[in-house]
């Protein structure tokens, strides 16, 4: 019954929104904007949502990533309105996050971030809150990440005891400068399991400047598999979008079409490897190229 676009039951509880749809396992994969598409009537993420669905694509990210400016009643707004919709949703937390800052102070404040992303999100109905977990700035990665690995620890604590349900997921990022290697997250979410990875196939292009083929793609998925087991695969989180790249890694997105991104091999890697969960589409033109994944994917599903 949580199947289906029109088939949700409607709860303007956010908790026990989240509890329906945790109760039945998500099957699939579906495809959305990261924030609002263009083409929706306003920019609020309420008429976000509505545009998604009448496109027919299936999720929507929620760009916090210049801070939390919804409040509770707005989010349990747009729990209300997505589960009509039948639109699922993640967040993304605020850019300003370092988990390895030097000052005590900027950690804490990015905790405070975080938390306050998790809390909302969660109140949206949301199943999931990305986040860039940290700069090394000029540490070596392994004590960057004892630092990162404590400070997210902390975060989690909080929301444990707070009883917010939702998925954090740090996310695996494009340039060199910053902590988030697949290999990274991969350690990260198998110490603190409470944590889902986020796969940026764009930043992962960028940085380790792979020439994006479709054996690359499966041997990426599989160190998510070997990492952190089938269930990582079952309930991935992914963005997408062409890239322009550097030796400092990532630059801008770019449109798919236009980008040299080889995402029809990627969506056969992600039929293949069975991957199911959000394909978030981050390219500046947002719905066409989430649109064209989505598909590209479809007939390749019918295909077989
Ligand atoms: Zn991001």
């Amino acid at each position: 019954m949580i199947n289906g676009r029109r088939g949700y039951i409607v709860d303007i509880q956010a908790e026990k929104l989240y509890l329906l749809k945790e109760g039945k396992r998500m099957a699939g994969l579906f495809f959305g904007t990261a924030g609002v598409p263009h083409s929706a009537r306003t920019r609020t993420t309420i008429d976000g949502i509505k545009r998604i669905a009448e496109l027919g694509l299936g999720c929507m990210e929620i760009e916090f990533v210049r801070g939390v400016s919804m409040g509770e009643s707005g989010a349990r707004l747009v729990a209300e309105v997505a589960a009509e919709e039948g639109v699922k949703l993640s967040a993304h937390a605020p850019y300003y996050i370092n988990f390895n800052a030097h000052e005590p102070e900027k950690i804490t404040a990015s905790q405070e971030r975080l938390l306050q992303t998790a809390r909302i999100a969660a109140l949206c109905g949301a199943q999931s809150a990305v986040f860039h977990a940290a700069f090394y700035l000029g540490d070596e990665p392994d004590k960057a990440y004892g630092v990162i690995k404590d400070s997210i620890g902390e975060v989690l604590e909080r929301l444990e005891r707070e009883k917010v349900r939702i998925k954090l997921r740090p996310e695996v990022m494009g340039k060199p400068s910053q902590f988030g290697t697949v290999e990274e997250i991969v350690r990260l979410c198998k110490e603190l399991e409470e944590l889902a990875p986020c796969m940026d196939f764009a930043h992962w292009h960028a940085r380790t400047g792979a020439e994006n083929s479709y054996g690359e793609f499966v041997a990426a998925l599989k160190q998510f598999e070997d990492g952190l087991g089938r269930d990582a695969l079952d309930d991935m989180h992914i963005h997408f979008s062409g890239i322009h790249y550097g030796q400092k890694g990532e630059r801008k997105h770019l449109n798919l079409l236009e980008s040299d991104l080889r995402y029809k091999e990627l969506l056969k890697a992600l039929r293949d490897c069975r991957v199911e969960g959000l394909v978030i589409c981050e390219s500046p033109n947002l719905e066409e190229d989430a649109l064209l994944l989505q598909e590209t994917y479809n007939g390749m599903l019918e295909e077989g």
